[in-house]
Formats: structure tokens, sequence, C-alpha cells
């Protein structure tokens, strides 16, 4: 009995997600602690298994985000990363401490390159590192992941030995991090497969795979360790990560259960993940308006060109029989079939009933200012889609504190004048007005900003998009400034785009500020 669903148990694949951790990484998707909380409760609906919350002896933010979800979010194991020494296992040990379920991922790098130049160390040293950090995490928790950082460019004889003593000193999960994306998926199989072979007692613990996605492979290598015996895939919503990114969750996900037929679909040895998909696309879009990294067009899964049927291309096979060009149903990862409209005599409790629907839990004060936000949306725009009032409650009920507020504005444009802005922005010291002029209208509007707030941050990207189509649309704009060599994403939405512009700006400065005023350092970095 126990050893079958130990063999059951052994054919789930485990997903690991790092978007907290390794996708918070990503420059310019720093998140602030409560918009990090906002996204593992998330992943908690969405049936991921282990919430990597961060990198807690990194900062102080870093180390109250990761306790904080650990003592809030419940269902998935929560896991904190640290070096192999101990102050930081120590912080990571105690920011996932209130968890129920806790977990301790430590790691080292073993590739030559990495050990000479990075560390300095030689293997014998990394190896007694390695033992020593996986021992001492035991002290914190049972459940304890070792990862050699930049596996695929070590040398498989040193890789075998680290990972038998850190088994023998308890490790419970072996990562095996393709740290600078180089590897290919047949080399990935093969060197997963080698160490299932090799290591010696590595059948009692699950293995692990962390992809980069630098050559475009991090999902195939992934799937490749997985056809190969891992049981563990390491992965962010989006595919967000450090340069190119990390293996996409989504893909991951929709792929092993697309291809149940590959993955051996009717026999003992079926792979499932825990993940409810109809979470998916919602997962997508919350984790892409908080990090202002908008989610390509084309795609895999989650872009709104994914679908034939979604994107309005009705090919005629298309609708004739979805299956001879679609491989999955737009349904299965939350796209509604059908999409409900409310409009301007939508009640206050039709609008609650819709919010609650879309998995909202907002106060009553929350409620409220989302309402009234709606009303004024609604007033002129004849149709709101879900997608609509999702942006609104994102936009309202928003994670940072609010320095500066878009009070009024005004863009003047004139046949062959310069456009004039003026700006009047709400702050602790009351209401300041500024007027200015620019090339364009936005660039009126952010010049009256700046002199406003006092802030010039360089603005270095800017991005528009509509929210739902027509010609009334909501209109969504991203921008990301930079200051003090960090980036800061900030979002506004609105059906004028230049106050969406305007907003977006704002934001980006309100999020800078509130990372001043806590004063914390730019993080350690774990290049993992
Ligand atoms: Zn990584």
């Amino acid at each position: 009995m126990s050893t079958q669903y130990a063999s059951r148990q052994k054919q789930r694949i485990i997903i690991f997600d790092t978007t907290l951790r390794d996708g918070e990484q990503s420059p310019g998707a720093s998140l602030s602690i409560t918009e990090k909380l906002e996204i593992a409760r998330q992943l908690a609906k969405l049936g991921v298994d282990i919430i990597e919350a961060g990198f807690p002896v990194s900062s102080p933010a870093q180390f109250e985000a990761t306790k904080l979800v650990a003592e809030q979010v419940a269902g998935p194991t929560i896991a904190g990363l640290a070096r192999a020494n101990e102050k930081d296992i120590e912080s990571a040990g105690k920011a996932v401490a209130p968890a129920k379920k806790k977990r301790i991922h430590t790691f080292i790098a073993t590739s030559p390159i990495h050990m000479k130049y990075k560390l300095k160390k030689t293997s014998d040293e990394v190896l007694k590192m390695a033992v020593e950090a996986v021992t001492y995490a035991k002290t914190f928790t049972d459940d304890v992941e070792f990862s050699p950082e930049d596996a695929c460019r070590s040398e498989m004889s040193f890789l075998i030995e680290v990972l038998t003593a850190v088994t023998e000193a308890g490790a419970t999960t072996l990562n095996i991090p393709d740290t600078v994306g180089y590897i290919l998926p047949y080399e990935y199989g093969r060197m997963i497969a080698r160490l299932k072979a090799e290591v010696p007692g590595i059948d009692n613990c699950i293995i692990s795979t962390h992809c980069h996605n630098d050559l475009g492979m991090a999902v195939a290598n992934s799937l490749a360790g997985v056809r190969n015996g891992a049981r563990q895939v390491e992965c962010t919503v989006n595919g967000l990560g450090e340069r190119a990114g990390n293996a996409a969750l989504e893909e991951i996900v929709m792929a092993i259960q697309t291809r149940a037929d590959f993955f051996g679909k009717g026999t003992e040895n079926e792979l499932t993940t825990n993940i409810n998909t109809k979470e998916i696309h919602r997962t997508s879009q919350l984790v892409s308006r908080l990090t202002g990294f908008v989610v390509q067009p084309n795609k895999a899964i989650v872009g709104v060109n994914a679908f034939a049927h979604e994107a309005g291309v009705h090919v005629d096979g298309v609708l004739k029989e979805r299956s001879t060009y679609e491989i999955m149903m737009p349904e299965t990862i939350g796209l509604s079939g059908s999409r409900m409209v409310l409009g301007r005599h939508t009640g206050r409790h039709g609008f609650t009933n819709r919010c609650k629907k879309l998995g909202y839990k907002l106060t009553e004060e929350e409620l409220e200012r989302t309402y009234q936000r709606f009303l004024q949306v609604a007033d002129k725009k004849k149709e709101v889609f879900d997608e609509d009032v999702a942006a609104i409650i994102d936009d309202e009920v928003r994670m940072v504190e609010h320095t500066f507020e878009l009070e009024y504005m005004r863009v003047l444009i004139e046949t062959g004048e310069s456009p004039t802005a003026i700006i009047k922005i709400k702050s602790k010291e009351g209401i300041k007005e500024a007027q200015a002029e620019g090339d364009g209208p936005v660039d009126a509007a952010y010049e009256a900003i700046r002199v406003a707030t006092g802030y010039s941050p360089k603005l270095e990207s800017y991005s528009i998009r509509a929210i739902t189509s027509g010609k009334e649309a909501l209109g969504e704009t991203t921008v990301k400034i930079r200051s003090d060599g960090r980036t800061f994403a900030g979002r506004g939405i609105s059906t004028d785009i230049i106050e969406a512009s305007a907003k977006a700006y704002v934001d980006a400065i309100n999020r800078m500020v509130a990372r001043k005023d806590a004063g914390e350092e730019p993080q350690i970095k774990a290049e993992l």
C-alpha cells in the first residue's frame, strides 16, 4: 500500500515556481512586498507545489516578503534561497519558519570557471561547503534542496561526487541548473539520466530542473529532464527571469497535459501536475501587470494571439472543427469562450458578483472605490469586459503607497504651437500645480509631472495597449523609469491615453520613492 502510494507520488511532476525569486531578478521587474503577497496567493490558487518566495539574506525587504508569504499563503511549500554559508541559511530558515511546509534551497557553483573566477575556491573546498550547508539547513527543516550552480558546465565526475555527498548529508531535492542557458535538450536529458544512474541514493531524492532560456531551450530542456527522470521543474510565470528568462510555467504544464500521450498516458508512468490550468491566464495577466513586463502577442499559451480563436482569426477550418488548428482549448487556460459584458446599468450587486466570480476578495472600502471607478469607465465605454474589471481592480487597489497622486490634468494642443500640460499633483504637502511644454502631449505632461513632484527619473521605455477592443477601449500604459542604476515599472489605465500615460509615470515615481524610503540597498544577486 505504502509503496504503491510512493510510486504514484513519483509520477507527479512537482511545479516549483520561482517567479518571486528568479523572475523578480529580471532588471526592472522588482515588486513591492504586498505585490509579492498578491502573486503568491494567486500561485497557491493556481496549484503550484512550491513557491520560492525570495532570497532572504539579500535585503531586509526580501526577508520580510519571504516571511510574509510563509505566514499568509497556505497550500504550497514555501522555499527560501541561500548561498552555502551560515548567515544565508539562517536568514532563509528564519524567513520560512512560519510556513506549514518549508524548504531551504541552498546552492554553490561547481563548474571550473565559476569555482576559479567567482568563488576563488578549490573543488575540495566547494565540496566541503556544500555538505556543511546542507547539514546546517537540516537543522531548520527536513526539506532541503541543493543546487550545484552552473551544473551543465561542471565536470560530470565532480558533479556526481558533490551530489552523492549532499545526498548523504540529507538533501531531499537535487536541482540541476543550466544557469547560463547553454545546454541543448538531448544533452540535458542524457545528463539527468546519467546522474539518476550514477549518484548513489539519488532514488530517495527528487531530481529537479532549472533551465534558462538564453538559446530558447528552457522549456525543451526541462521536458527532456522530465522524460529522463526529473520529477520537479523550476519555472516562472510568463518565463520571467534573468536575461532571456526561465522556463515558462504555463508552457511546461500545458505541454505535459496536451502531450499526455508522450508522457505515459494510460500507463502507471503517466505524468501529471497539480496545476489548475483554468487559473493560468489570470496568473499570467497579474504577473504581467505587477511587474510591468508585457507579454509578447505571439507568446506560447498566454500571448493574445496564442489561440486562433481568440485572435479573431476565424479560419474556415476552425469554424468547422476546432481541432483542425487548435491543439488546446482556450477554456482550458481560463479564457472564457463567451465573455460576459457589464454596462452602465449594472448595479452594485451585479458588479460585486462579477468581482467575486473573477476571484477577487475586496474589502467594503475597496469595493466602493472600484465600483465608482467602474461607473466612470462604463460611462465612456458601453461594454465593460472581464479584462476591464480586472484592470480597474488592479489599478484602484494599488499595492504601493501613493506618495503622489494625479489630481488634475489638462493638455492643450494647438496647431503650430508646442503642446502645453497643466498638472496638479497631490501629496502630503498639499497640491502642487505645474505647467510645462513638450514635443508632444505625453512629453509635456511628463515634464509637468517632473516639475510638480521634484523627481526627474529617466524614461527608459513606454508602451501602450488596448485592454479590450473597440474605439472606447481602456488603454493601458506601461512605463519604466531609471534612477540610481535601478529600474521601476509603472502602469496606468484610462479611456484617455494621455491620462493613462500620466498615471503610469506617477505610479513609477511612487514605486521609486517607496523603495527609497525603505532604504533598500540593491540586492545581492543569486545567479542560479
Ligand atoms: Zn535561475
